[in-house]
């Protein structure tokens, strides 16, 4: 097919019309089962009628304005978000890069606020942050920064989970401002952490006195079966970055500050034409009210755990099986082989899923997932995976 869109992403072969839920269904009527919620936006599902009927309404009224002026539905969504999260402050933007960009300015305001010239934020290998000049600096990933040299300065990478090579990293070096981690790393494998590892982190940055800054673009809004992956761990970080789900859809992205990183921002320092505006945030606030209202974000722990039973169930006896792991629903099935051509089979059998770092299935299915979704989920994935290791 010739197009004249910048062929940035290896489409797959179908083309949605219309949603409900956890179902799809293509332009020829097929129905497809989406365990990826368009990598973890849609955790309520697709046409949720809550953020349906928020956009309608809103958009009868206001689409934009703009930040010069005051802006009702952002301030709601504000309050609520700092409800749910106990952080301090907000600055919103469209998108998930641009929320880890206004973190990062956080940061070396931060640290010239400190008298430090040329302030540095630690990252990890394998950490996923964005496509921005920053974020993809941020990223710890050759392939997304490769072409687009010179780098963003001010980056030290280590090792994920690795307390000690944080530890190593601050005491050499007195110009470090920041951490900057992701809970779990999506992109990166769904790699998940030692449960105290965000302690530690926590810890640290309060000995050094340098910003925790936690990444939760794709592990917030319930994705880990709490409202905020950090929340599983009993502390608050100093700066919290959002996007993907927060809108189900609508883009929007929030950088949340606490404590001493809620002050740094002054008139002046950042902005966005469209960030915050009456739409994404009316969208935003229909999320998380049908959040706060219902038992989605307990169904996130549950439907996780029922899942990984039934795959570790099926898939046992399978040597090729290296690992499957999860926090809520946030699943990975690491397989001994590349598995990439699992998701055009998938697709075919009706069934949308990710592989993420050649070898690892990643499902982030909606939280509104049924059981016998669960059920049709488990019984083709597990299939799939038997014919690809037992040819
Ligand atoms: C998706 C993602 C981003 C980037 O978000 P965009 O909205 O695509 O800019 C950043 N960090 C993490 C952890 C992500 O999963």
């Amino acid at each position: 097919m010739s197009s004249h869109i910048m062929p940035t992403y290896a489409r797959l072969a179908v083309t949605f019309e219309r949603g409900e839920g956890a179902w799809l269904w293509d332009e020829n009527q097929q129905r497809y089962l989406d365990a990826l919620s368009g990598i973890a936006v849609c955790n309520l599902g697709h046409a949720h009628p809550a953020v349906h009927e928020a956009i309608c309404q809103q958009s009868a009224k206001l689409l934009h304005t703009s930040n010069l002026y005051q802006i009702a539905s952002q301030e709601k969504l504000a309050d609520k978000l700092i409800q749910m999260s106990g952080m301090t402050n907000v600055f919103f933007s469209n998108s998930g890069a641009e929320a880890n960009e206004a973190a990062i300015k956080l940061a070396r305001k931060f640290g010239h606020s400190k008298g430090i010239e040329i302030p540095k934020i630690i990252v990890m290998d394998k950490s996923f942050h964005g496509r921005t000049l920053a974020t993809l600096s941020a990223t710890g990933n050759a392939k997304i920064q490769q072409g687009f040299e010179p780098l963003v300065e001010g980056f030290i990478r280590v090792p994920y989970n690795d307390i000690a090579a944080i530890k190593t990293v601050l005491a050499e070096n007195s110009s470090v401002v920041a951490i900057l981690v992701e809970p779990i790393q999506g992109e990166g494998g769904v790699n998940i952490p030692a449960s105290d590892y965000l302690n530690q982190i926590r810890a640290l940055c309060d000995e050094y006195d340098v910003l925790m800054m936690l990444d939760e673009i794709q592990t917030g809004i319930g994705r880990t079966g709490k409202f905020l992956a950090f929340q599983h761990n009993e502390i608050i970080p100093d700066v919290c970055t959002l996007a993907k789900a927060l809108g189900n859809g609508v883009p929007i992205g929030a950088c949340l500050a606490h404590g001493k990183a809620a002050d740094l921002f002054v008139a002046g320092n950042h902005g966005s034409t469209f960030g915050g505006n009456p739409l994404a945030c009316s969208a935003a606030f229909a999320v998380l009210n049908t959040l706060k209202n219902s038992d989605l974000i307990a169904q996130a722990t549950e439907k996780g755990n029922t899942i990984c039973d039934a795959f570790q169930e099926k898939l046992n006896s399978n040597a090729h099986v290296l690992n499957i792991r999860h926090l809520g629903l946030m699943i990975g099935i690491e397989l001994d082989t590349p598995c990439t051509e699992l998701v055009g089979k998938a697709l075919s059998a009706g069934l949308l899923i990710n592989v993420t770092q050649d070898k690892v299935i990643r499902l982030l299915p909606p939280l509104v997932i049924d059981t016998n979704q669960i059920t049709q989920l488990v019984d083709t994935l597990s299939t799939l995976i038997q014919e690809h290791t037992n040819p």
